[in-house]
């Protein structure tokens, strides 16, 4: 089994391609499942610059991922999923929204500590001015509190805050610790995303750190690339596979109608 569970399409602003390029890009690569999990709408269409509006996903995003799970049936295994916010205070909406589309697999995400956009390029400035280590603690505090949340079936790139190269000044081990406690607790997935290559910090998300945590606690975990290009789909897999031999005994979690199995990867 190959398979990509964390891809993107033009929907979102910040991507190339419309949804079918990603699966055929998927099938070039020898793949046997993609995930199509384009950023999902919040409420009231809230930061639309950056996602697809509620609008876009019922005309446009979900039956395009639906015509495609069915069309490519033979060929490949497309997953109609989302990649969703974790933003306190949203979780009700999220949830009805959730339970109204029928999703093979959700994927949360932490993108913003209040108001900022943390992972956004264009809002980068902010880190000089805030306190990094209370900026981690935040943001570690937020992925608990996704997980705790119930909403999503995958965490996703779980140490995002790292994405352009800042570093803690202070030991977060302990922090990490008790957070994955609390995500094993939760029985929520975590992935390995390789996009983090891509970006100033060019490392995976999780760090290898964490991912030993991950691997004590006996934590799943799945495997993404988060490609915001067709040609980025599956890219660095070979990378990631030795990580998943080392911590997670070399199988991985998929997910139909949100219900989890496990695969032995290829
Ligand atoms: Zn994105
Ligand atoms: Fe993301
Ligand atoms: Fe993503
Ligand atoms: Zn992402």
């Amino acid at each position: 089994m190959k398979a990509d569970l964390h891809t993107h399409t033009y929907l979102c602003k910040h991507a190339d391609g419309i949804a079918e390029d990603y699966v055929r890009s998927a099938v070039d690569r020898g793949l046997t499942m993609i995930g199509c999990t384009d950023h999902a709408p919040m409420p009231d269409n809230y930061d639309e610059k950056h996602r697809m509006t509620l609008e876009q996903f019922h005309a446009d995003y979900k039956p395009a991922v639906l015509e495609l799970r069915e069309r490519f049936k033979n060929v490949i295994d497309v997953k109609f999923g989302v990649e969703s916010d974790f933003f306190p205070g949203t979780e009700q909406w999220v949830r009805d929204f959730h339970d109204a589309n029928d999703f093979d697999f959700v994927i949360g995400s932490v993108h913003y500590l209040g108001e900022w956009g943390f992972d956004n390029p264009v809002f980068v400035h902010r880190y000089d001015e805030e306190n990094i280590d209370s900026v981690y603690e935040r943001y570690f505090n937020h992925i608990r509190r996704s997980a705790e949340s119930g909403l999503f079936d995958i965490l996703g790139h779980c140490d995002l805050v790292k994405k352009f190269g800042h570093r803690p000044t202070k030991n977060m081990d302990e922090i990490v610790r008790e957070t994955m406690k609390v995500v094993k607790a939760c029985d929520i997935v975590v992935e390995i995303n390789t996009s983090g290559l891509r970006k100033p910090v060019q490392e995976m998300y999780p760090s290898e750190e964490i991912l030993k945590i991950i691997g004590e606690l006996h934590i799943p975990l799945t495997l993404g690339s988060d490609a915001h290009m067709p040609e980025d789909v599956a890219r660095d897999f070979d990378r990631a596979r030795p990580l998943i031999e080392r911590y997670g005994g070399g199988v991985v979690s998929v997910f139909t109608k949100r219900q989890r199995s496990e695969v032995r990867v290829s």
